[in-house]
């Protein structure tokens, strides 16, 4: 599931993921929210950083819950977690795809009836107990089964015989806003449903819940994005470290005149004489077109604006602000690091932290640091 190592000669942009700094965030977060415990989300190729590299590190930090969209996902992470973790499909299974996930000792999280009729015959089938999570719609109308429907579930002797429902969870719209009235909503919905189930353990927090007060924790908090050093709120400063470095590699620089152009559709005109330096990555490399003749790059502490459109392979910079000669063919430039964080891009972009960290492409020369020796080796 991870890239391809690109040599760094042969790459127009640097990538670094600091496992080190992705250990960090999850004790944090476990520490934050004990006695509760932290899982870890690890769909979309563990949020483009590498699904394998990130599990191994995390479950090396303590983690010992894992979440993935699709049983695909599920199925290539596996290999990298220790035998005692549990790794479940937040999606849940398509009709005929119980058989592979219970072969693989992989947890569905049941979102419909029909889900979890469908895993119930699947345990009568193999003549074993398969165990599941039930997953609850307390406001988001997105996934999950209602609480009418999970309570016929609880009733329904021919489940319960045959699928011990481990944890009831459901999900947060509006966690990142934490003043947000729906968030007490959810949480009171999402009480009544749980205790329909009394056993199982109980999950509603992401990110953004984590840094709600404790009543939102439960007993398991699922978090993501902020694991991989994206701000879990809008308030006041990420708490998170950073875990991403992006470099660019200048490729060519030039200078233009009043009245020049810049990159398709010439939407930067020069003013006076302008720098131009044209660095190697583009929108294929995961970097939005909306940042065109918005966003910027850093050098030395300066920052070069985005002079014209993103294309598909470079991006053109305005580096006037920089001395005359300060900048070549063969220097990288920062697009995400000490001076320009993942969330600064992304609102330039227009976007979330999200978004950015799941596009970052895959022409990139890619560096894993401080990994754990376990996670070293699967590499590459
Ligand atoms: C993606 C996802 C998470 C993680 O969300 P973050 O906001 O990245 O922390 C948790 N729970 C569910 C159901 C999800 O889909």
């Amino acid at each position: 599931m991870d890239d391809i190592d690109t040599p760094l000669l042969m790459a127009g942009g640097r990538l670094e993921i600091d496992l080190g700094a992705l250990a960090d965030n999850f004790r944090s977060i476990a520490a934050r929210v004990a006695p509760a415990r932290a899982a870890a989300v690890v769909k979309a190729n563990g949020y483009g950083l590498g699904a394998t590299r990130a599990a191994a590190a995390l479950a090396e930090a303590g983690c010992r819950d894992f979440f993935v969209a699709h049983l695909a996902e599920a199925l290539a992470v596996r290999a990298a977690l220790p035998g005692d973790a549990t790794l479940a499909v937040l999606n849940g299974l398509p009709s005929g795809a119980e058989r592979p996930c219970a072969d693989a000792g992989i947890v569905p999280v049941l979102n419909s009836v029909e889900q979890a009729m469908r895993w119930r015959d699947t345990a009568a089938a193999l003549g074993h107990a398969l165990p599941a999570i039930v997953q609850v719609d307390s406001g988001m109308s997105r996934l999950g089964m209602t609480v009418e429907e999970a309570a016929m579930l609880a009733a329904d002797a021919s489940f319960t015989a045959r699928v011990p429902v481990t944890l009831v969870m459901s999900h947060l719209a509006c966690a990142d806003t934490p003043d947000h009235p729906a968030n007490a909503a959810q949480r009171d919905r999402f009480i009544a449903a749980a205790a329909l189930f009394p056993q199982a353990r109980r999950s509603l927090a992401n990110s953004g819940g984590v840094f709600l007060p404790a009543a939102y924790h439960f007993d398991l908090v699922r978090p993501g994005v902020a694991l991989y050093g994206g701000a879990p709120n809008d308030r006041g400063a990420n708490p998170m470290r950073p875990v991403i470095r992006l470099d660019a590699r200048v490729i060519q620089c030039r200078s233009i005149g009043a009245g020049d152009g810049v990159g398709y559709g010439l939407s930067f005109a020069a003013t006076g004489e302008t720098r131009i330096a044209t660095i190697g990555v583009g929108y294929a490399d995961g970097l939005p077109r909306t940042l065109g003749n918005r966003g910027a790059a850093w050098f030395n502490g300066v920052r070069l604006p985005i002079a014209g459109r993103v294309s598909m392979d470079s991006i053109t910079l305005d580096i006037s602000a920089l001395p005359d000669g300060a900048l070549a063919a063969g220097d990288w430039v920062e697009l995400i690091g000490p001076h320009q964080a993942l969330d600064d891009l992304a609102r330039d972009a227009g976007t979330i932290s999200y978004e950015i960290l799941t596009s970052l492409g895959h022409r990139y020369h890619r560096t894993y640091r401080n990994g754990d020796l376990k996670g070293q080796a699967e590499g590459a």
